[in-house]
């Protein structure tokens, strides 16, 4: 029987060693942009073949990659806990490794949105989205992504489970973006919480917290071996 039940809160670290660049490390930069000049609602007002570019070339690169060891660890692990992934990522990797249950608070890069009504998705395939690309009720799509300064609808959802976990697993985020940093303050009956990141975070830098200084890829499997151990 699946005894205990894991919360997993992801970020853009546990995808860098499959190749994907996240942004906080190369100073607030995302692929050589600033992040106000592409995923913003303003960016999309100002300049949409832009934005449309700049997300064509990030899907490409998630097309390219393929999900890496720590992706995988988190798969093992639902063979002996219950577990929940909430990831801030918008690649896909966590399902193509296998895990099947994923919360995305910040969207899903593979699919397009309507920009007339919200909740019409479109899974792209192997297709970009070009400006003149509509809806089936006529409007122009866009990425299916959450921009700095629109809401997150999955935060409700995600919290729920946070405050469900028995344990938290941190890895591979900042912790910069709110309100997706709040999750951890939110897994208050969680009896263990483990950080895997090779910079900890300020925000968990604390007593009573489980610091795995490690990248994803080496921290992580070894974590999994440890709770299959306890389980
Ligand atoms: P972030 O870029 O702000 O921070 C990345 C964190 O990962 C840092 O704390 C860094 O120390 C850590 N890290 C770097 N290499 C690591 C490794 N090998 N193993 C473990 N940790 C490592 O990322 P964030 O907190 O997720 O916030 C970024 C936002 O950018 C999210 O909203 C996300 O949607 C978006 N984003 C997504 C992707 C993706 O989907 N792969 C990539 C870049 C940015």
């Amino acid at each position: 029987m699946k005894s205990e039940k894991i919360v997993v809160l992801s970020g853009a670290g546990i995808s860098a060693e499959s190749g994907l660049a996240t942004f906080r490390g190369a100073e607030g930069l995302w692929e050589g942009h600033n992040i106000y000049d592409v995923a913003t609602p303003e960016a999309w007002d100002n300049d949409p073949e832009l934005v449309l570019r700049f997300y064509n070339m990030r899907r490409r690169d998630v097309r390219s990659v393929r999900p890496n060891l720590a992706h995988e660890a988190l798969v093992e692990l639902e063979r002996h806990y219950e577990v929940t992934i909430i990831t801030q990522n918008i690649d896909d990797l966590h399902e193509r490794a296998g895990s099947s249950q994923v919360i995305h608070l910040h969207g899903e890069i593979l699919k397009a949105r309507s920009t007339a009504k919200p909740d019409l998705l479109i899974d792209l395939g192997d297709r970009d989205i070009e400006l003149g690309d509509r809806c089936p009720l006529g409007s122009q799509l866009r990425p299916h992504v959450v921009w700095f300064g629109e809401s997150v609808p999955e935060i409700f959802k995600a919290g729920r489970m946070a405050e469900s976990a028995d344990i938290l697993i941190v890895v591979g985020t900042s912790l910069a973006v709110y309100p997706a940093a709040g999750l951890v303050t939110a897994a208050k009956s969680a009896h263990s919480v483990y950080v895997v990141n090779p910079e900890i975070p300020e925000a968990v830098n604390r007593p009573g917290i489980h610091l795995i200084k490690e990248t994803a890829c080496s921290g992580l499997p070894r974590l999994v071996r440890e709770l299959k151990a306890k389980a």
